[in-house]
């Protein structure tokens, strides 16, 4: 129950109004303590609520506010223009019962329009750091009242390299009383950095341990043999899976464009996002996908940050994912909010030392499927005899659709091969060994 917290009553009837009936385990965790205005710094998987875990308490401090608009006064930093605007968006949802106005700033958008609007000065400003500093060094933004600082997917925003300009924004808040940080991950010395420079005594708040993450959505793998290959297994669970809305991830942008221009040649209502699309085409993109104008979209991973669109059930990463922590928050995309979702990795033999390593990383052993229909000659590496024994345990099973799983399939004995990759704390090792891919953006 929302009245648990001592949130105001307007808030609580945006809360009722918006149908939230019990909290999220990290609302329940992080509320009471962001309201006693405590530093917090929360790991939590993206859609697991985190939004309404921060802007709730921030509401609940500037709602009773006498002097309406003359300063801003809270400041929610993020890394993407789509985290931004759905941020925004909530947070108007939240604040409709109230005068607290909020204002959004971010690259891709026109800079006099966001002076126009700064002038006219937002409670809460939202935005990603690049755009922010830009307005702050023409002028056009003043932060000297800001209370309370939001860094949202803080990890996300180092990956993207704005560590610098969020310490910078930060010290532009000189009288901030309070500063919570939240990421899907627990990152690595970077984020220990920034953690150690802006949160003063922060509560760590563990939601979910990495291996943990996404426990609403199963995580297959299929073997494939090149990706042609793949494109076919595509097509198979396009047609064949019980989905509502599907998202298709490369690490290229040559390979997006090419999976969409077969899938619409194959009239599948697809969309496809990725750094060479501009903003308008971006909007067009997720409003399709969000209204079911389109049901599949092909994205790369910059473009699809962000992203929050209901009914999101099915993952299929094409090309695995550079990373574990990249793999957390492409699945993030599904099973949200307690929804059921599927994750497919496709993997062909250069695939396979990296998802090996990414299971290392999340603890977790990824169920092997096989389509029969579609079935390759690649299944994984070859098992290494151990004294005249076959090595691997193989179990099979089938499920309702008739497809045969191999549910276990362990390598005891195997020594690690020289270029095996290593498992990380930051999931990244496996890279360092890999020829430069490339750029996804
Ligand atoms: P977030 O992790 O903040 O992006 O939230 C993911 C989705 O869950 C959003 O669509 C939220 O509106 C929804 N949501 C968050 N908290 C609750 C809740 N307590 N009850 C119902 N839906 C929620």
């Amino acid at each position: 129950m929302f009245s648990q917290f001592a949130l105001h009553e307007r808030l609580l009837k945006a809360v009722a109004a918006l149908n939230f009936e019990e909290p999220t385990p990290v609302q329940a965790a992080a509320i009471p303590l962001a309201l006693q205005g405590r530093d917090l710094r929360v790991t939590a998987k993206t859609g697991s609520g985190k939004t309404a875990a921060f802007v709730l308490p921030v509401l609940n401090r500037l709602v009773d506010l006498k002097q309406k608009r003359v300063e801003i006064r809270a400041l929610v930093l993020l890394p993407t223009r789509e985290l931004a605007q759905q941020t925004l968006k909530e947070i108007e949802r939240f604040a409709q019962f109230t005068f607290i106005k909020a204002g959004m700033i971010t690259g891709g958008e026109d800079f006099k329009e966001q002076a126009a609007m700064l002038r006219k000065v937002p409670d809460i400003l939202v935005g990603t750091p690049g755009r922010m500093l830009e307005q702050l060094n023409a002028g056009n933004l003043k932060l000297e009242h800001v209370q309370v600082v939001v860094l949202d997917e803080a990890d996300r925003m180092l990956d993207m390299g704005f560590s610098e300009d969020v310490e910078r924004l930060c010290g532009e808040c000189p009288n901030r009383e309070q500063t919570l940080l939240f990421s899907a991950t627990t990152g690595g010395a970077g984020l220990r950095d920034m953690i150690g420079k802006v949160l003063k005594d922060p509560e760590h708040l563990m939601l979910n341990t990495v291996s943990q993450l996404n426990d609403g959505t199963r995580q297959q793998i299929i073997t494939a043999d090149h990706n042609q290959h793949k494109e076919q297994i595509v097509q198979w669970l396009l047609a064949n899976e019980t989905y509502q809305k599907a998202i298709i991830f490369t690490n290229t942008r040559v390979m997006a464009d090419r999976i969409y221009g077969h899938l619409v040649a194959k009239d599948v209502k697809a969309f496809v996002l990725h750094g060479d699309k501009d903003q308008k085409d971006r909007k067009l993109a997720i409003e399709r996908l969000k209204q079911g104008g389109a049901k599949v979209l092909v994205a790369t991973d910059v473009a699809a940050r962000g992203l929050d669109v209901d009914g999101l059930d099915l993952v299929i990463n094409f090309d695995m994912p550079r990373s574990g922590d990249e793999y957390v928050h492409r699945i993030g995309r599904t099973g949200r909010a307690g929804n059921e979702g599927l994750a497919v990795s496709l993997i062909c033999h250069g695939d396979w030392n990296l998802m090996s390593s990414i299971e290392r990383y999340l603890k977790q052993s990824f169920e092997r499927r096989v389509i029969k229909e579609v079935k390759g000659t690649y299944s994984g590496p070859k098992k290494v005899k151990a004294s005249g024994k076959a090595a691997g345990v193989k179990k099979k099973k089938t499920d309702k659709k008739g497809d045969k799983k191999v549910v276990a399939k362990r390598k005891p004995t195997a020594k690690p091969k020289p270029n095996a990759p290593l498992a990380s704390a930051d999931g990244l090792a496996p890279l360092k060994r890999r020829k430069p891919a490339p750029a996804a953006e």
